[in-house]
């Protein structure tokens, strides 16, 4: 095959691919509809788990493109208000790095335009055929085939929507609330603080040396215009038991209902989604760019073992392998997320499972295993 991958869309997920495709020679095109320097401010998330790292290491990528520092193994929860931390008991925790999306991104880029790749910003393309002879369509008519399609497009992405609908199945799961997410100019004193209270989860994540992600749970029906700065701070104070350590300007508010979303299957013909264009999991996870970055390896492994050995077995795999174990996150996304959330905040689903969250969010300091489980998806191991 002479033609190359044409990937579609240059996040965590197309550019690492992009990256670990090039090391091995096999031709690849990266298309991405944004400018550079958009690209490469969009901040979201921030942690990149044991297992993502161990990925760019084996490629022999780790220094260039890992920054940030690595995670400390204890999660600062705080519940009533009173100061609760989780120590997690796998050691391989630390390998992990507190790496703020838009450093990953930048580094991967670099990387891949230094090792010679072919990325074109400013170009949105269309999907026009996933069959035998897959090709996009540039915004100026101009068709480009190729020999596979890696949709790594996003949530609103082209790829998905070139696959037939009755041959695709979209699994929705809304959990009932949304976060109010905000970044603001403030070093953070902790890299986690995670409060379990009352009038509903709160949090605040280091976001580089100088900026915070601060998340307020809040219904579904709120707006930002619900939310000025001072009823933000307020809000926190109460909700943490003190007041942040600094408070500074907030420089982005939005509101995220929170979803879990899976399509299925994640592979059409020579399509494959990779990332957000297969998956939604909430952040409290701290799985979507986690997720984006294994399908990322898993496709770059099917895809060399093509090269190499003109074997299709595992890219026939790819859908199936990858849903079973974003499954999987899936499931630990809605455990954990309704756990801290119903810990917290009654008035959603009742005293009953108030309590019963209450009961599983202690067991992860009174059991060992509890605790160890935990880490594992923490890890990125289980
Ligand atoms: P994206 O990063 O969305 O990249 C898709 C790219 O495709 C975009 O650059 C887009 O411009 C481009 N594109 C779209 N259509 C076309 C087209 N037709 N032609 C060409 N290019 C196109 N994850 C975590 O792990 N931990 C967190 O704490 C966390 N927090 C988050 C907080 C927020 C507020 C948000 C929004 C997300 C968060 N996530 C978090 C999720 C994480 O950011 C995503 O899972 C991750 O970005 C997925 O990467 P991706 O490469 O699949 O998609």
């Amino acid at each position: 095959e002479h033609r190359p991958v044409l990937i579609v869309g240059a996040g965590v997920a197309g550019l690492a691919l992009g990256n670990f495709l090039l090391r091995e020679g096999i031709p690849c095109v990266v298309f991405e509809r944004r400018g550079r320097e958009y690209v490469e401010r969009r901040q979201r998330a921030g942690v990149i788990d044991t297992r993502a790292t161990r990925v760019f290491r084996k490629r022999g990528l780790e220094d260039r493109v890992v920054g940030g520092t690595p995670i400390k193994p204890t999660l600062g929860f705080r519940v009533d208000g009173q100061p609760r931390p989780l120590t997690l008991s796998l050691e391989e925790h630390g390998e992990g790095r507190l790496c703020p999306q838009q450093v990953l991104v930048r580094n991967l880029i670099t990387a891949f335009e230094e090792d010679g790749g072919d990325l074109r910003f400013d170009t949105e393309v269309s999907v026009e055929d996933i069959g035998e002879r897959p090709c996009v369509r540039l915004g100026d008519g101009t068709i480009v085939e190729g020999a596979f399609i890696a949709g790594c497009d996003g949530n609103h992405g082209a790829s998905r929507a070139a696959i037939p609908e009755d041959r695709i199945t979209r699994h929705t799961h809304e959990y009932g609330y949304a976060w109010l997410v905000v970044l603001a100019d403030v070093p953070a004193t902790h890299q986690t603080v995670m409060a379990i209270h009352r009038r509903g989860f709160a949090a605040q994540f280091a976001r580089g040396p100088r900026a915070s992600r601060f998340y307020l749970q809040c219904p579904l029906e709120d707006t930002t215009e619900d939310w000025p700065d001072e009823r933000i701070w307020s809000e926190l104070e109460t909700r943490f038991g003190e007041p942040p350590a600094t408070t500074g300007a907030i420089v982005e508010k939005q509101l995220l209902p929170l979803r879990g979303e899976v399509l299925s299957p994640m592979s059409h013909g020579r399509l494959h989604l990779l990332g957000d264009a297969a998956h939604i999991i909430p952040p409290m996870s701290a799985k979507g760019m986690n997720l984006a970055l294994y399908d990322a390896n898993a496709f770059a492994d099917a895809l060399i073992h093509y090269y190499k050995e003109g074997d299709t077995g595992p890219l026939d795999a790819y859908s199936d392998d990858r849903l079973r174990e974003v499954w999987n996150y899936q499931a630990f996304a809605t455990w954990f997320t309704d756990t801290v959330h119903d810990a917290g905040d009654p008035s959603h689903r009742g005293e009953f499972r108030h309590r019963v969250a209450r009961a599983d969010f202690d067991r992860l300091y009174n059991s060992a295993t509890a605790n160890r489980l935990l880490s594992e998806f923490v890890a990125g191991l289980t």
